[in-house]
């Protein structure tokens, strides 16, 4: 009770971060001014015994019991545990203490000046008076950190001297009373007001100080939220530039990698973004892991991840890097009960001089990547220079599909396909071809690709079906025109509807047309390739599943999705020619084809050994170069004889 009311009087409030600074501040200065309020002490009251009794002995007297009290004041002030190990509790203790001692102290004081009064003549009582009353104000002074203290000179000193000088009813005495009783009282005043104001100050400083700390915490999680990926963890795509930067202005050995999951987004697209998310935050721990204290790995975004290694310079070690991050990278995966197979792709590039540009940097192992996923299954590959023409025919090709006078250099070839059991000519295959003012020649399987990059490829293909569907309505009603459907056209709402409206308006029938789409495409967007398809389906056009075995020949969506033909993949049917197992794969393909129920076809039939393998393993259809080349719309007139009628010599010679 008596502490509370105390704590309540030294205005002590531990519970609060300004009163904890309070408390510091009181305890301080106190620790400061105690021994000068000592030596004060010390010094007046020593005078008053020499002024009242004429001599000054260290005995049993006031002086004596002064200078022990400072004594051990000072040690428990300055002794162990009072300085920075002091914690608030031990500073209130210690400041409590103080309280009580300036109470015995002044006690004693008092009694003592009293004494020497009561047995003093006139002239001394008053200097003993004054004595009193300068100990008292300049203790009280001394005190001022601690009010609760600095208070208790002037009541239990003053109070009393004033009294006795009252009550003696001598006027002299009487006006030094009032004289010391309104001093005592300016004292408690400005005792009271100092008080007051520092609280306040220190009130104001904690509160700034607070405020400074939630600006520097917002600011320090503004750092981190603007550098560190949400999902992972890992720092993100700014944070790994910063650090490249960092290292290639210094000049230190550094290379970068690039790893990008393969097929992600079917694994996002079929199985919901959660199990997407889960495995991406599986593969940034496995990179951790895996490159431990060597490197930084961020998220670049999607399913692209950064690795900045320190000190690797030399080729061949940042080779040997690539593979092992990868192979440790890849594997099965278990998700929900659910095993995934994670493979990756890695480009990587060295930085070879000091400040070379990280921008540089990374643009090469990009480079490098793209090279790297042309490896089937995934691969590392090292940025090299002639990769640097690769980007810059790249960058040619972009520009040369934007010019304006694209459309007007695009062409179409058409290669036929064969019934192989009765040699005849069942559809025609369209080819673009595009030759470029500056660029010539451009290959389908180099433009196609960045066209839909940049979404060109609406306009692109758009523009061929209509001339494929202008040329295909001359041809007999037996032969189908097959025409390749890219991926975002596969995977776009209305694209059916699109393909379905040129028909109308080149009043081709739609059981005219037959699409082809690849695996990739399907899994791109399956629901809405899914969509178009049937739509496409229904209205009476065939569907052909293109490429068949050079992904990943998912049988899964074979059962989801009907499809009048299987074109095995070239590779698939050539491979057949040049080993055993080849021919054994290409069987059990054509096997599965059949328990499907769908016909399946063969291209890159490109001998007359493949042709009679393919015949003899069952594939009902065939093209390839050796059956018949891509050939101009014009040339198909000439081949059937002006009338587009198969020739039954030529191609039953073919067939033999
Ligand atoms: P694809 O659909 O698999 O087309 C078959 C490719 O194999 C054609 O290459 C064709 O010329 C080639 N080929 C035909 N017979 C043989 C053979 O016996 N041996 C070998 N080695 N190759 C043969 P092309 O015309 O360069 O087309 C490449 C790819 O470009 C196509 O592959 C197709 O995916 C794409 N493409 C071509 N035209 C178009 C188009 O108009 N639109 C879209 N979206 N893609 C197209
Ligand atoms: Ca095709
Ligand atoms: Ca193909």
């Amino acid at each position: 009770m008596l502490a509370r009311l105390m704590n309540l009087y030294m205005g002590v409030d531990l519970s609060t971060g300004a009163g904890r600074a309070l408390v510091e501040e009181r305890y301080w200065s106190l620790r400061r001014q105690v021994p000068i309020v000592f030596l004060l002490g010390f010094v007046n009251i020593s005078a008053m015994e020499l002024a009242g009794t004429g001599r000054l002995t260290f005995g049993l007297n006031v002086p004596t019991f002064i200078a022990c009290i400072w004594v051990v004041r000072l040690k428990h002030w300055f002794g162990r545990g009072s300085g920075r190990d002091a914690d608030h509790s031990e500073m209130v203790k210690r400041m409590r203490q103080t309280v009580f001692v300036a109470a015995a102290v002044c006690v004693a004081v008092c009694a003592r000046c009293l004494y020497l009064i009561h047995f003093s003549d006139e002239a001394l009582q008053m200097a003993m008076m004054l004595f009193g009353g300068l100990t008292a104000i300049g203790v009280a002074y001394g005190l001022t950190a601690l009010p609760a203290a600095g208070f208790i000179p002037l009541v239990l000193i003053i109070g009393p001297i004033s009294a006795v000088a009252l009550l003696s009813h001598e006027p002299r005495f009487a006006g030094a009373a009032f004289a010391l009783v309104a001093a005592a009282t300016f004292t408690l005043r400005l005792l009271g007001a100092h008080s007051r104001h520092l609280s306040a100050v220190i009130q104001s400083r904690s509160a700034i100080a607070g405020e400074q700390e939630v600006s520097e915490r917002a600011h320090r999680e503004a750092v981190v939220a603007a550098t560190t990926d949400f999902l992972t963890g890992l720092p993100n795509r700014r944070a790994f530039v910063a650090a490249l930067e960092v290292a290639t202005a210094k000049g230190s050995p550094a290379a970068v990698a690039i790893l990008d999951l393969n097929r992600f987004k079917a694994v996002n697209d079929t199985f919901g973004h959660a199990i997407g998310d889960l495995l991406l935050v599986e593969v940034a721990s496995r990179l951790v892991r895996s490159v431990g204290k060597r490197g930084l790995v961020a998220r670049l975004g999607g399913d692209e991840f950064g690795i900045l290694f320190h000190d690797l310079r030399r080729t061949r070690d940042v080779a040997a890097m690539g593979r092992t991050i990868l192979a440790r990278v890849s594997g099965p995966v278990l998700l929900n009960g659910r095993e995934f197979i994670v493979t990756a792709s890695c480009g990587l590039s060295i930085a070879h001089k000091a400040g070379q540009s990280p921008s540089r940097l990374m643009a090469d192992a990009d480079v490098a990547l793209y090279q790297a996923k042309e490896i089937p299954g995934g691969g590392a590959a090292l940025f090299e220079a002639q990769m640097e023409a690769s980007r810059r025919r790249r960058g040619q090709i972009e520009r040369a599909l934007q010019r304006s006078d694209m459309r007007a250099n695009l062409n179409l070839v058409y290669q036929p396909i064969f019934d192989l059991t009765t040699g005849r000519v069942i559809a025609h295959e369209a080819l673009a071809r595009w030759t470029d003012c500056e660029l010539g020649a451009v290959a389908p399987s180099e433009f196609v690709p960045i066209a839909e990059q940049l979404n060109l490829i609406h306009d692109i293909n758009g523009h061929l079906m209509q001339m494929a569907f202008a040329t295909a309505r001359s041809w007999p009603a037996s032969i189908r025109l097959s025409f390749n459907l890219s991926a975002i056209q596969l995977c776009s709402p209305g694209s059916a509807a699109a393909v379905l409206a040129a028909l109308e308006k080149a009043d081709l029938a739609p059981d005219r047309l037959q699409v082809e789409v690849t695996e990739t495409a399907l899994l791109a967007d399956f629901e809405r390739a899914r969509a178009n398809l049937t739509r496409l389906r229904e209205a009476g056009a065939t569907i052909v599943l293109d490429d068949f075995g050079a992904g990943y020949a998912s049988i899964g969506y074979l059962r989801e999705l009907k499809f009048d033909q299987i074109k095995l993949d070239g590779g698939l049917v050539t491979a057949a020619q040049h080993s055993e197992d080849g021919k054994r794969l290409l069987r059990a393909v054509i096997g599965l084809c059949e328990i499907l129920g769908v016909s399946s076809v063969a291209e890159h039939v490109e001998s007359r050994e493949l042709l009679m393998l393919v015949q003899e393993l069952g594939c009902a259809a065939g093209q390839g170069f050796w059956l018949e080349k891509p050939l101009p719309a014009e040339r198909l007139n000439t081949l059937y004889g002006g009338q587009l009628a198969i020739d039954d010599g030529r191609h039953a010679r073919r067939a033999a």
